[in-house]
Protein backbone atom coordinates (compact mmCIF):
# COMPACT_ATOMS: atom_id res chain seq x y z
CA UNK A 1 0.00 0.00 0.00
CA UNK A 2 1.51 3.57 -0.84
CA UNK A 3 -1.37 5.58 0.39
CA UNK A 4 0.68 8.70 1.73
CA UNK A 5 -1.45 10.58 4.39
CA UNK A 6 0.89 13.83 3.81
CA UNK A 7 -0.79 14.38 0.22
CA UNK A 8 -3.90 15.06 1.93
CA UNK A 9 -5.08 18.45 2.14
CA UNK A 10 -3.43 20.04 5.56
CA UNK A 11 -6.86 20.59 7.07
CA UNK A 12 -8.32 17.35 6.04
CA UNK A 13 -8.02 14.96 9.85
CA UNK A 14 -6.05 11.65 9.76
CA UNK A 15 -8.12 10.60 12.49
CA UNK A 16 -11.00 8.01 11.89
CA UNK A 17 -14.48 7.84 14.09
CA UNK A 18 -17.16 5.69 12.91
CA UNK A 19 -19.84 7.76 15.22
CA UNK A 20 -22.14 10.03 14.04
CA UNK A 21 -21.53 12.81 16.27
CA UNK A 22 -24.65 14.84 15.65
CA UNK A 23 -27.20 12.02 15.34
CA UNK A 24 -29.45 11.48 18.83
CA UNK A 25 -28.82 9.12 21.20
CA UNK A 26 -25.54 7.89 22.93
CA UNK A 27 -23.01 6.70 20.73
CA UNK A 28 -19.61 5.43 22.50
CA UNK A 29 -16.22 4.13 20.75
CA UNK A 30 -13.20 5.15 19.73
CA UNK A 31 -11.07 7.95 17.79
CA UNK A 32 -8.99 6.35 15.94
CA UNK A 33 -5.17 8.19 15.59
CA UNK A 34 -2.73 6.62 13.00
CA UNK A 35 0.45 5.27 14.16
CA UNK A 36 2.54 3.12 11.84
CA UNK A 37 4.52 0.57 13.76
CA UNK A 38 7.37 -1.66 12.21
CA UNK A 39 4.62 -4.38 12.67
CA UNK A 40 1.69 -2.58 11.92
CA UNK A 41 1.61 -0.15 9.50
CA UNK A 42 -2.09 0.45 9.31
CA UNK A 43 -1.55 0.41 13.19
CA UNK A 44 -4.16 2.93 15.47
CA UNK A 45 -4.21 4.42 18.97
CA UNK A 46 -7.49 4.14 19.93
CA UNK A 47 -8.70 7.30 21.99
CA UNK A 48 -12.47 6.46 24.18
CA UNK A 49 -15.14 8.74 23.75
CA UNK A 50 -18.45 8.96 24.38
CA UNK A 51 -21.32 11.72 22.92
CA UNK A 52 -24.77 11.46 24.58
CA UNK A 53 -27.15 13.64 22.51
CA UNK A 54 -30.06 14.22 24.49
CA UNK A 55 -32.78 16.46 23.95
CA UNK A 56 -32.02 19.39 20.60
CA UNK A 57 -32.48 22.21 23.37
CA UNK A 58 -29.82 21.97 25.62
CA UNK A 59 -26.39 23.28 25.39
CA UNK A 60 -22.81 21.24 23.94
CA UNK A 61 -20.40 20.21 26.89
CA UNK A 62 -17.30 18.55 26.66
CA UNK A 63 -15.83 17.14 29.85
CA UNK A 64 -12.17 16.07 29.24
CA UNK A 65 -9.49 13.58 31.51
CA UNK A 66 -6.21 12.50 30.95
CA UNK A 67 -5.04 15.09 28.51
CA UNK A 68 -1.87 14.53 31.08
CA UNK A 69 -1.49 10.74 32.05
CA UNK A 70 -0.33 11.16 35.54
CA UNK A 71 -3.23 13.01 36.77
CA UNK A 72 -5.56 10.87 37.58
CA UNK A 73 -8.90 12.63 39.03
CA UNK A 74 -10.21 13.64 35.71
CA UNK A 75 -9.82 10.16 34.44
CA UNK A 76 -11.32 8.54 36.85
CA UNK A 77 -14.82 11.06 37.25
CA UNK A 78 -15.08 11.70 33.33
CA UNK A 79 -15.12 7.59 32.94
CA UNK A 80 -17.73 7.72 35.56
CA UNK A 81 -20.26 10.07 34.68
CA UNK A 82 -19.60 8.08 31.12
CA UNK A 83 -20.82 4.74 32.38
CA UNK A 84 -24.05 6.33 34.60
CA UNK A 85 -25.28 8.58 31.54
CA UNK A 86 -27.36 5.49 29.95
CA UNK A 87 -30.49 7.41 28.63
CA UNK A 88 -29.85 10.10 26.45
CA UNK A 89 -33.38 11.34 27.48
CA UNK A 90 -32.10 12.02 31.02
CA UNK A 91 -29.93 15.26 29.48
CA UNK A 92 -30.92 18.78 27.66
CA UNK A 93 -27.86 18.92 24.95
CA UNK A 94 -25.15 17.71 24.22
CA UNK A 95 -22.08 16.13 25.94
CA UNK A 96 -19.04 14.86 25.01
CA UNK A 97 -16.71 13.08 27.51
CA UNK A 98 -12.99 11.95 26.71
CA UNK A 99 -11.90 10.15 29.94
CA UNK A 100 -8.30 9.40 28.44
CA UNK A 101 -7.60 11.92 26.18
CA UNK A 102 -3.91 11.23 25.44
CA UNK A 103 -4.19 7.54 26.02
CA UNK A 104 -0.64 6.60 25.27
CA UNK A 105 0.49 9.00 27.72
CA UNK A 106 -2.53 7.46 30.39
CA UNK A 107 -1.28 3.98 29.83
CA UNK A 108 2.62 5.37 30.72
CA UNK A 109 1.61 7.13 33.70
CA UNK A 110 3.21 10.12 32.35
CA UNK A 111 2.53 13.46 31.29
CA UNK A 112 3.94 13.40 27.73
CA UNK A 113 2.81 11.10 24.80
CA UNK A 114 5.40 8.77 24.35
CA UNK A 115 5.02 8.05 20.90
CA UNK A 116 6.70 11.66 20.18
CA UNK A 117 7.31 12.93 23.60
CA UNK A 118 5.25 15.82 23.09
CA UNK A 119 2.45 17.82 25.66
CA UNK A 120 -0.97 17.71 24.29
CA UNK A 121 -1.87 20.75 26.14
CA UNK A 122 1.11 22.46 24.12
CA UNK A 123 0.17 21.20 20.58
CA UNK A 124 -3.30 23.17 19.75
CA UNK A 125 -4.60 23.83 17.15
CA UNK A 126 -2.54 21.13 16.43
CA UNK A 127 -1.06 19.89 12.53
CA UNK A 128 -2.88 17.54 10.57
CA UNK A 129 0.13 16.45 9.26
CA UNK A 130 2.16 16.60 11.98
CA UNK A 131 3.06 13.94 14.98
CA UNK A 132 0.30 11.91 16.68
CA UNK A 133 -0.45 14.72 19.13
CA UNK A 134 -0.38 17.11 16.74
CA UNK A 135 -2.91 15.03 14.60
CA UNK A 136 -4.97 14.76 17.93
CA UNK A 137 -5.17 18.22 18.88
CA UNK A 138 -6.26 19.32 15.89
CA UNK A 139 -8.84 16.97 15.86
CA UNK A 140 -10.48 17.87 18.92
CA UNK A 141 -9.63 21.58 17.70
CA UNK A 142 -11.27 21.27 14.10
CA UNK A 143 -13.71 18.61 14.86
CA UNK A 144 -15.15 18.34 18.39
CA UNK A 145 -14.75 21.89 19.96
CA UNK A 146 -17.11 23.18 16.50
CA UNK A 147 -19.77 21.25 18.48
CA UNK A 148 -19.08 22.44 21.80
CA UNK A 149 -20.45 25.30 23.68
CA UNK A 150 -18.73 24.37 27.51
CA UNK A 151 -15.12 22.70 27.97
CA UNK A 152 -14.40 21.58 31.58
CA UNK A 153 -11.07 20.24 31.51
CA UNK A 154 -10.00 17.85 34.63
CA UNK A 155 -6.35 18.02 35.66
CA UNK A 156 -4.01 17.72 38.78
CA UNK A 157 -0.46 19.03 39.64
CA UNK A 158 0.50 15.54 37.57
CA UNK A 159 4.21 14.26 39.27
CA UNK A 160 5.87 17.38 38.86
CA UNK A 161 3.48 19.53 41.38
CA UNK A 162 0.88 19.49 44.24
CA UNK A 163 -2.25 21.82 43.55
CA UNK A 164 -4.37 23.24 45.98
CA UNK A 165 -7.90 21.98 44.92
CA UNK A 166 -9.33 24.06 42.78
CA UNK A 167 -10.71 25.63 39.46
CA UNK A 168 -9.00 27.68 37.14
CA UNK A 169 -9.59 29.86 34.09
CA UNK A 170 -7.73 32.12 31.76
CA UNK A 171 -7.65 36.07 32.33
CA UNK A 172 -10.08 36.82 29.25
CA UNK A 173 -10.10 40.53 28.12
CA UNK A 174 -13.57 39.97 27.14
CA UNK A 175 -15.43 41.16 30.44
CA UNK A 176 -18.58 39.76 29.93
CA UNK A 177 -17.10 36.15 29.10
CA UNK A 178 -14.93 36.40 31.78
CA UNK A 179 -17.91 36.91 34.06
CA UNK A 180 -19.54 33.46 32.58
CA UNK A 181 -16.57 31.81 33.26
CA UNK A 182 -16.11 32.77 36.61
CA UNK A 183 -19.80 32.26 37.25
CA UNK A 184 -19.12 28.73 35.48
CA UNK A 185 -16.27 27.88 38.00
CA UNK A 186 -18.60 28.77 41.31
CA UNK A 187 -21.20 26.60 39.51
CA UNK A 188 -18.19 23.87 39.68
CA UNK A 189 -17.77 24.20 43.32
CA UNK A 190 -13.98 23.51 44.07
CA UNK A 191 -12.50 25.33 47.16
CA UNK A 192 -11.20 27.89 44.66
CA UNK A 193 -11.23 29.35 41.10
CA UNK A 194 -8.01 31.11 39.99
CA UNK A 195 -8.13 33.61 37.20
CA UNK A 196 -4.50 33.28 35.70
CA UNK A 197 -2.07 33.37 32.73
CA UNK A 198 0.09 31.08 32.77
CA UNK A 199 4.11 30.51 31.83
CA UNK A 200 2.54 29.05 28.68
CA UNK A 201 -0.61 29.21 27.59
CA UNK A 202 -1.48 30.26 24.43
CA UNK A 203 -1.41 26.42 22.80
CA UNK A 204 -3.20 24.86 24.89
CA UNK A 205 -6.86 23.38 24.75
CA UNK A 206 -8.47 26.12 27.06
CA UNK A 207 -7.01 28.84 24.56
CA UNK A 208 -8.02 26.61 21.83
CA UNK A 209 -11.37 26.64 23.12
CA UNK A 210 -11.23 30.29 24.13
CA UNK A 211 -10.89 31.46 20.77
CA UNK A 212 -13.65 29.90 18.97
CA UNK A 213 -15.55 31.33 22.19
CA UNK A 214 -16.54 28.55 23.86
CA UNK A 215 -16.74 29.17 27.49
CA UNK A 216 -13.32 27.04 29.31
CA UNK A 217 -12.31 25.95 32.73
CA UNK A 218 -9.71 23.40 34.43
CA UNK A 219 -8.94 21.95 37.68
CA UNK A 220 -6.53 21.32 39.22
CA UNK A 221 -7.22 18.62 42.13
CA UNK A 222 -4.17 16.97 43.12
CA UNK A 223 -1.08 16.02 42.04
CA UNK A 224 2.31 14.66 42.84
CA UNK A 225 1.45 11.52 40.69
CA UNK A 226 -1.01 10.09 42.97
CA UNK A 227 -4.83 9.88 42.99
CA UNK A 228 -6.08 12.61 45.17
CA UNK A 229 -9.68 11.43 47.33
CA UNK A 230 -10.53 14.59 47.90
CA UNK A 231 -9.44 15.76 43.87
CA UNK A 232 -12.39 12.99 43.25
CA UNK A 233 -15.04 13.65 45.12
CA UNK A 234 -14.59 17.63 44.11
CA UNK A 235 -14.16 16.18 40.01
CA UNK A 236 -17.27 14.38 40.34
CA UNK A 237 -19.69 17.02 41.88
CA UNK A 238 -18.07 18.95 39.91
CA UNK A 239 -19.10 18.04 36.88
CA UNK A 240 -22.49 17.06 37.53
CA UNK A 241 -22.74 20.84 39.08
CA UNK A 242 -21.40 22.43 35.92
CA UNK A 243 -24.56 19.91 34.31
CA UNK A 244 -26.94 21.47 36.51
CA UNK A 245 -25.44 25.33 36.21
CA UNK A 246 -26.06 24.50 32.61
CA UNK A 247 -29.86 23.61 32.79
CA UNK A 248 -28.66 20.08 31.65
CA UNK A 249 -29.73 18.18 34.03
CA UNK A 250 -32.32 19.34 37.36
CA UNK A 251 -31.28 20.46 40.62
CA UNK A 252 -28.76 23.41 41.68
CA UNK A 253 -25.39 22.70 41.92
CA UNK A 254 -23.82 22.02 45.84
CA UNK A 255 -20.75 23.97 46.51
CA UNK A 256 -20.60 23.97 50.08
CA UNK A 257 -17.02 23.15 51.14
CA UNK A 258 -15.57 20.77 53.54
CA UNK A 259 -15.31 23.60 56.27
CA UNK A 260 -19.03 24.55 55.89
CA UNK A 261 -18.52 27.84 53.67
CA UNK A 262 -20.78 27.99 50.69
CA UNK A 263 -18.90 28.66 47.56
CA UNK A 264 -15.76 28.92 46.13
CA UNK A 265 -13.31 31.36 47.21
CA UNK A 266 -12.39 33.51 43.72
CA UNK A 267 -8.36 34.23 43.17
CA UNK A 268 -5.75 35.89 40.45
CA UNK A 269 -2.48 35.10 39.70
CA UNK A 270 -1.67 38.68 37.65
CA UNK A 271 1.79 39.13 36.45
CA UNK A 272 4.75 37.31 37.51
CA UNK A 273 4.40 38.21 41.30
CA UNK A 274 2.90 34.91 42.40
CA UNK A 275 5.82 33.09 40.61
CA UNK A 276 8.67 31.57 42.47
CA UNK A 277 11.43 29.89 39.85
CA UNK A 278 14.34 28.23 40.49
CA UNK A 279 17.42 30.20 40.58
CA UNK A 280 19.49 27.09 39.88
CA UNK A 281 19.82 23.42 39.14
CA UNK A 282 19.88 22.23 43.00
CA UNK A 283 17.38 20.36 45.58
CA UNK A 284 14.55 22.08 46.55
CA UNK A 285 13.04 22.30 50.15
CA UNK A 286 9.93 23.47 50.24
CA UNK A 287 8.57 25.29 53.23
CA UNK A 288 5.03 25.15 52.99
CA UNK A 289 2.31 22.59 51.13
CA UNK A 290 -0.75 23.81 48.71
CA UNK A 291 -3.66 25.38 49.98
CA UNK A 292 -1.36 27.10 53.00
CA UNK A 293 -1.63 30.67 53.56
CA UNK A 294 1.51 32.35 53.06
CA UNK A 295 2.68 36.31 53.28
CA UNK A 296 5.26 38.12 50.56
CA UNK A 297 8.93 38.20 51.67
CA UNK A 298 8.27 34.73 53.60
CA UNK A 299 10.87 32.00 53.03
CA UNK A 300 8.82 30.18 50.27
CA UNK A 301 11.66 27.27 50.41
CA UNK A 302 15.60 26.58 50.10
CA UNK A 303 17.73 25.45 47.11
CA UNK A 304 20.46 23.37 48.46
CA UNK A 305 24.07 21.89 46.65
CA UNK A 306 24.48 18.61 48.45
CA UNK A 307 26.72 17.37 45.62
CA UNK A 308 28.89 20.94 46.32
CA UNK A 309 28.99 21.25 50.19
CA UNK A 310 30.73 24.28 50.45
CA UNK A 311 28.10 26.49 47.90
CA UNK A 312 25.51 28.98 50.04
CA UNK A 313 22.12 27.34 49.74
CA UNK A 314 19.74 29.81 48.18
CA UNK A 315 17.02 31.29 50.22
CA UNK A 316 14.04 32.14 47.88
CA UNK A 317 11.27 34.01 49.28
CA UNK A 318 7.47 34.86 48.23
CA UNK A 319 6.57 38.48 46.04
CA UNK A 320 2.49 37.85 46.62
CA UNK A 321 0.89 37.02 49.42
CA UNK A 322 -1.98 34.94 49.43
CA UNK A 323 -2.49 30.88 49.25
CA UNK A 324 -0.06 28.73 47.81
CA UNK A 325 -2.10 27.29 44.83
CA UNK A 326 0.97 24.94 43.20
CA UNK A 327 4.09 23.36 44.84
CA UNK A 328 6.40 21.71 43.14
CA UNK A 329 7.58 18.55 45.62
CA UNK A 330 10.97 17.93 47.54
CA UNK A 331 13.31 16.71 44.92
CA UNK A 332 15.79 18.04 42.50
CA UNK A 333 15.27 21.63 40.55
CA UNK A 334 16.12 23.37 37.42
CA UNK A 335 16.91 26.69 37.07
CA UNK A 336 14.45 28.30 35.61
CA UNK A 337 11.70 25.87 37.30
CA UNK A 338 8.20 26.98 38.13
CA UNK A 339 8.51 26.08 42.11
CA UNK A 340 5.92 27.49 43.46
CA UNK A 341 2.67 29.44 42.54
CA UNK A 342 1.27 31.97 44.68
CA UNK A 343 -3.13 32.96 44.33
CA UNK A 344 -3.77 36.34 45.58
CA UNK A 345 -7.63 36.98 46.19
CA UNK A 346 -9.40 38.75 42.90
CA UNK A 347 -8.81 41.56 41.59
CA UNK A 348 -11.22 42.87 38.90
ZN1 LIG B 1 -2.51 18.78 33.43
Amino acid sequence: MTADATAAPAARSRVMCDLDLDAPGRHEGYLRVPFSRDDAGWGTVEIPIVVVNGTPDGPRAMFTGGVHGDEYEGQIAVSRLARELRDPQSIRGRLILMPMVDLPAALAGRRLCPLDERDLNRQFPGDARGTFTQVLAHYIDSVLLPRTDVLVEVHSGGHGMEAALSTNMHWVDDAGQRARQMALAAAFGAPYNVVFWGVDEGATLPSAAERRGILAIGTELGGWGRVNIEGVRIAERGLRNVMKHLGMIDGAPDTTQRDGSPGTRQMGVQGSAGYVFGPADGLFEPKHLAGQPVRAGELAGIVHFPEDWARSPIELRYRATGVLWMAMGPGRCRKGDTLAVVMEDYRP
